[in-house]
């Protein structure tokens, strides 16, 4: 169930209200039964979320990247030691 934040303009009564989307939205203050309107800092969860997805995707990037060069660095490395096996086949 969400929970929404009202805010009174006639008194300044600030409240919450958890209500299903369903429901009708409060158009009056309990307080002073003035005009009220809703107060959407909850959306700043969204931000959150958002953010997420940005960093993910971001460090999806440079992991890729820095791992294609690493297995070229090894195969140079590897024809090295055949190299002493060959010459001694041909000593002999
Ligand atoms: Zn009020």
């Amino acid at each position: 169930m969400p929970t929404y934040q009202y805010a009174c303009t006639a008194c300044s009564h600030e409240f919450e209200a958890i209500q299903s989307f369903s429901d009708n939205s409060l158009t009056s203050c309990p307080e002073c039964s003035g005009e009220i309107r809703k107060i959407y800092s909850a959306v700043g969860v969204v931000f959150k979320g958002s953010g997420f997805y940005k960093t993910d995707s971001v460090a999806k990037k440079t992991t890729g990247e820095s791992t294609t060069p690493a297995p070229t660095t090894p195969a140079p490395t590897a024809p090295a030691p055949t190299a002493p096996a060959a010459s001694t086949s041909k000593v002999d």
